[in-house]
C-alpha cells in the first residue's frame, strides 16, 4: 500500500535531515499527524516557515539574526576585542558563559581541502574589512581542537599579524578533538581564560 501523497511528502521532508533514515522519517511523520495536537503541529509548521523566511546572516559578523545587523554588533556596550568562531552555535555557547564582552566574527566553516573548503569559501573578506574599519587590535581565535581548525587558525594568524593585530588563541582545558558547541560551560570558560598569544 502506498501512503497518501501528503504523508509521503512529509516523510520525504523529514528524511532530508542528517542522521534521519527512512524509518525514523516515517515515525516522525506518523507521530506528527496521529499523536501530535493539531494546533501544535501547525505551530511547528509556522515556526519552520518563519525561521526559513526570516533568519539571515548579520551583515557585519555573519551571526544568524532576524535583522540585518545582529544585537551584538548593534550594541554599544561591547569592547573592541574580536572573537573569531566557526559557527553561530559557537557564539551562543560563549554568550551562555557571559564572560566575553567583545564582539564576534562567524567564519561559517573552517579550511578543509578534503571537503573542498578553502579560505575563499569563508567569511574572511568581511573580517579583514572590519578589522580595519573598527580599528580592532586584539583578536581571539576560538576554533575547535582538530586539524581543519588548526589549519584555519594558522592561516588567520599569518594574515592578521601582517595587519598589526595581536592574535590570541583559546586553549587551556580544550580537549583535543573537542567541538566548541558541545563543550560544557566550565571547560569553555577555562579555554577562554587560558587564551595564549599565537
Ligand atoms: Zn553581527
Amino acid at each position: 500500500m502506498k501512503y497518501p501523497d501528503s504523508l509521503d511528502k512529509l516523510i520525504k521532508g523529514f528524511s532530508k535531515y542528517p542522521g534521519i533514515g527512512p524509518k525514523t522519517a516515517e515515525r516522525l511523520a506518523f507521530y506528527t499527524i496521529t499523536k501530535m495536537d493539531k494546533e501544535e503541529a501547525l505551530d511547528l509548521s509556522d515556526a519552520l516557515k518563519d525561521a526559513v523566511n526570516n533568519i539571515k546572516e548579520c551583515k557585519i559578523c555573519g551571526l544568524i539574526t532576524d535583522n540585518d545587523i545582529c544585537s551584538i554588533c548593534a550594541s554599544n556596550d561591547r569592547t573592541n576585542e574580536l572573537m573569531i568562531v566557526e559557527s553561530s552555535r559557537d557564539v551562543i555557547a560563549f554568550e551562555a558563559i557571559g564572560s566575553f564582552k567583545g564582539k564576534y566574527h562567524v567564519l561559517g566553516g573552517v579550511i578543509s581541502p578534503l571537503n573542498g573548503v578553502g579560505p575563499d569559501d569563508l567569511n574572511i573578506p568581511k573580517l579583514l574589512k572590519r578589522i580595519k574599519e573598527e580599528n580592532i587590535k586584539d583578536v581571539i581565535i576560538a576554533l575547535s581542537a582538530n586539524i581543519p581548525s588548526e589549519t584555519t587558525a594558522l592561516y588567520l594568524k599569518s594574515i592578521l599579524e601582517a595587519m598589526d593585530v595581536n592574535v590570541y588563541r583559546i586553549g587551556y582545558g580544550l580537549p583535543v578533538g573537542a567541538n566548541i558547541e558541545y563543550l560544557d560551560e566550565i571547560t569553555l570558560s577555562k579555554a577562554l581564560e587560558g587564551k595564549k598569544k599565537m
